[in-house]
């Protein structure tokens, strides 16, 4: 079983997403499990603060190392027989792909990812962590709890068993770019917009070739 460990200051968006559809099967299926850590919960700051000023000035607050430190050796917990990677989720990160996905579904039994807010996470983290740093995308968002879900559902997705019976011939099957359900033909405006006569066909091979065009 992979489990994730994801460390963030908004537990409940990442339940919400990971506790529904294909993610939260995967979980009742123990394929994979979900843990959640956040970074105030170990903090030593009487009023749970965990972020301060960035030194050199400039705008925005700096998640501060300890509580982020902490967090992953609650995560990491007994680390006997585990394979462990460490993320840091950053938009300067590796960019993530699914090929990054299929190779970590294999490699690890325990992925930890740490998600950032406001203007990140104190480097020294990073440093003394030994984490990599890997973006979902060329583009930046307010916190790292969406690329960390994005990375979980593309990495559960490649874990046999979780898409169904026949998970490679499955994934492959649908890759097609064009999709249709019913009905048959759809009139829009006057118009109408029929499925590919081939997908009708029930011709395996030709769908085959007609969704890898
Ligand atoms: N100026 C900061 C920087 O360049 O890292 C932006 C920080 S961003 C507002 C806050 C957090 O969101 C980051 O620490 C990171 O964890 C996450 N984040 C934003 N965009 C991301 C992306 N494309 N991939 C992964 N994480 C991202």
């Amino acid at each position: 079983m992979l489990t994730y460990h994801i460390i963030t200051l908004f537990p409940d968006m990442i339940r919400a997403y990971t506790d529904a559809s294909i993610v939260g099967r995967a979980q009742e299926r123990k394929k994979i499990s979900v843990k959640v850590y956040n970074p105030r919960d170990f903090t030593r700051d009487k009023h749970k603060r965990i972020d301060g000023r960035p030194y050199g000035g400039g705008p925005g607050m700096v998640m501060q190392t300890e509580p982020i430190l902490k967090a992953v050796k609650k995560a990491l917990g007994n680390k006997k027989g585990k394979k462990v990677k460490i993320i840091m989720l950053s938009p300067n990160g590796k960019q993530f792909t699914n090929k990054t996905a299929l190779s970590f579904s294999k490699k690890y039994t325990d992925i930890i990812f740490i998600a950032g807010r406001y203007e990140g996470i104190d480097a020294r983290a990073k440093k003394i962590l030994k984490a990599e740093e890997w973006s979902s995308g060329p583009y930046i968002v307010t916190g790292g709890e969406l690329p960390a879900l994005v990375m979980v559902d593309a990495i559960t997705r490649q874990i046999s068993g979780v898409l169904g019976e026949d998970l490679s011939v499955e994934e492959k099957r649908i890759a097609g770019k064009e999709v249709y359900t019913r009905p048959e033909t759809f009139v829009y405006a006057g118009k109408k917009y029929s499925v590919p006569k081939v997908l009708r066909s029930g011709h395996h091979e030709k769908i085959d070739q007609f969704r890898k065009k």
